[in-house]
């Protein structure tokens, strides 16, 4: 809990907010046993992912937990919504479109199902989501990030906001915070059949994780990231299935060795073997700066790369996956408190 906090701490900086923070560290060893215990999700694989000082980032096995979790969740609302229980009315593929509000007091909302409009009464709990999917001219993004309205964004088509919109369309509008934080995720894949499309398909943070590295056209590294020294036929092995997944969907090519990768995409061979050769060497400036409570030897500017001694498993250019193309993509506006 102190190692997330402290990273929390070093990440954010003033936009901190402890109590948040408190809440999502507490709570994280209760969640995930609700979700094993009471779901069937299996995240007993625990993972360290870039930036963190150790494992700590549970998954399941097939490497998609986003997926095991919210399809259990689905699962269980769907059959919630079968059997009625008079204690609660499940209103599936439904949308939200207005607040009741009397005397400025929110007491319902409006919502849209098939081609009926229906009022619920009683408290409202907003948690509609982030709003990184909205690039229309009058959207939250243009309002608020307008720098990243060019950004490709891996959010679902629902991310527009709408519980934000909504609450600030009251007479008496909700106090937001935090509307400018969105996070723009580095990797996007490019689908080569879609190149332009504005929804991009997320390549795992896993990836990196595990020790992928970014390069650019010419063979160069150009951000932080790379998780582990001396880890690639283990990371190949550890992401195996999220690249199986990647190439089944035409995102992600498989290449016999680096020689291969770099005759189909122009990209100089000797750029990309100097490139791998000098990772985590002196000069490297791009290694990822740890947490400074960091209990390893190399202090607070540590790179990764350098921090973890080799573990007697080289890189190995032979046999890799190598993604055609990433982009940077909106990834989430972080959620903000109303
Ligand atoms: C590709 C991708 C991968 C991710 N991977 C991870 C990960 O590995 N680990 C992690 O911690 N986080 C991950 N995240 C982030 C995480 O998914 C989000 O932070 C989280 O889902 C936000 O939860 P939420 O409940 O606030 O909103 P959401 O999960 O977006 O849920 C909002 C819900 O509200 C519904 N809704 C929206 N508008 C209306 C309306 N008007 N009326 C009725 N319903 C409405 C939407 O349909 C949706 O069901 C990922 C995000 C993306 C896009």
């Amino acid at each position: 809990m102190r190692s997330y906090t402290d990273a929390a701490a070093f990440t954010y900086l003033s936009l901190v907010r402890p109590e948040l923070i408190t809440a999502l560290t507490a709570n994280s060893a209760s969640a995930i046993a609700w979700l094993t215990d009471t779901f069937n999700v299996d995240l007993y694989v625990v993972s360290r992912l870039a930036g963190h000082t150790f494992s700590r980032t549970h998954r399941d096995k097939s490497g998609a937990p986003g997926w095991a979790i919210t399809s259990a969740l689905m699962k269980k609302l769907t059959a919630l919504a079968d059997e009625p229980d008079p204690r609660v009315e499940i209103a599936k593929s439904a949308r939200v479109v207005r607040l009741l509000e009397e005397s400025a007091v929110v007491v319902g909302v409006e919502y849209e199902v098939g081609e009926s409009r229906v009022e619920a009464r009683g408290n409202v709990v907003l948690a509609t989501g982030g709003y990184a999917a909205d690039s229309s001219p009058d959207g939250l993004l243009a309002q608020h990030r307008p720098d990243l309205l060019a950004l490709a964004t891996t959010n679902g088509d629902h991310a527009t906001g709408d519980g934000l919109r909504l609450a600030l369309a009251l007479a008496a509008p909700a106090a937001v915070c935090d509307l400018t934080q969105v996070q723009v995720h580095p990797t996007g894949f490019v689908d080569p059949a879609h190149p332009d499309a504005k929804t991009k398909f997320l390549a795992a943070e896993a990836l990196r994780g595990a020790g992928g590295l970014l390069l650019d056209a010419h063979g160069a590294r150009f951000v932080r990231g790379g998780g582990k020294e001396g880890r690639g036929e283990r990371a190949v092995e550890e992401v195996k299935k999220h690249c199986d997944f990647y190439v089944s969907k035409n995102l992600m090519k498989r290449y016999s060795n680096a020689a291969a990768f770099a005759e189909d995409t122009g990209i100089p061979l000797n750029n990309i073997l100097s490139t791998f050769a000098s990772y985590g060497q002196d000069g490297d400036r791009f290694g990822t700066v740890i947490c400074p409570e960091c209990t390893c030897r190399c202090g607070p500017s540590a790179r990764i790369g350098r921090q973890w001694s080799s573990n007697g498993h080289p890189i190995n250019l032979n046999a890799c996956h190598w993604p055609p193309m990433v982009l940077a993509s909106l990834f989430v506006s972080l959620k903000p408190h109303i």
